[in-house]
């Protein structure tokens, strides 16, 4: 079946000194028999870091966001064919904060994930809905046309190769956790959307869930039939958290 997934978001938090303990110390707390699978999301100035203290660790290590374009004139950005370079597997793409912050649209994420994909990395894809919308009732049509975006531009083919986080936004850094029935619910919908498009990639494709996560209601969200892991913010930035949230995986 699926496997789960533990992945940290450390967001544009770190430092050379700060990113050493934590890697260590997730390294040496690691339980020794845990079926779920441990990624960190590092900002790219310390995904070198990451390659150098991590490479003979269990622990993967990705990116937070990728360029569009392959290379050549685009000041600042980070390509796939970078990220590669510095050891990475994994790049989350549409993060809220990418989708609030820096106007990216359904499309460009779409176009995101295919990039990642082209270059043999796999986008962890975010999905997610504001306060606003969910208490307008549109929650599913808005995570629904954000996944379409991407399952419209990718083969089945390419899409074996993704992950996806569903992160109600008013769950991200509040406290306010949706309730593991709501988490699932959600879940469910974007499973069954996959479905539509391709039975078998609905059934192994691998959903995380994100917001708010902490040691205390990992265990439930995790329990849930169609959550296959987490994508942590605030509770990543902490050894003891971050282990305990990879030790509730069953
Ligand atoms: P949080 O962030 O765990 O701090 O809510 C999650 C995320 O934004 O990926």
């Amino acid at each position: 079946m699926r496997r789960t997934l533990i992945a940290g978001n450390w967001k544009m938090n770190g430092s050379f000194a700060a990113n050493r303990s934590l890697l260590t110390e997730i390294v040496a707390g690691l339980p020794a028999s845990s079926s779920a699978d441990v990624l960190v999301c590092a900002p790219a100035p310390y995904l070198a870091q990451c390659a150098d203290v991590l490479a003979a660790s269990p622990v993967a290590w990705g990116a937070q966001d990728l360029s569009v374009h392959a290379q050549g004139a685009y000041t600042g950005e980070v390509s796939a064919a970078m990220l590669l370079d510095c050891g990475c597997r994994y790049v989350i793409v549409g993060h809220s904060e990418r989708r609030a912050y820096h106007a990216e649209s359904d499309q460009l994420v779409a176009q995101k994930a295919l990039r990642a994909v082209e270059a043999g990395l796999k986008p962890v894809v975010c999905v997610g809905e504001t306060l606003e919308q969910r208490e307008g009732g549109q929650t599913n049509q808005v995570v629904g046309a954000q996944l379409d975006a991407v399952l419209a531009l990718l083969t089945v083919e390419q899409l074996r190769n993704i992950v996806v986080a569903y992160e109600p936004v008013w769950a991200i850094g509040t406290g306010k956790t949706a309730t593991p029935q709501m988490a699932q619910d959600v879940h469910a919908f974007l499973r069954q959307q996959i479905a539509a498009k391709d039975q078998e990639l609905g059934v192994s494709v691998q959903i995380l869930y994100g917001g708010s996560m902490k040691p205390d209601n990992a265990a439930e969200l995790l329990s849930m039939a169609d959550i296959d892991g987490g994508l942590i913010g605030g509770a990543a930035l902490k050894s003891a958290d971050f282990l305990a949230i990879v030790g509730a995986v069953k």
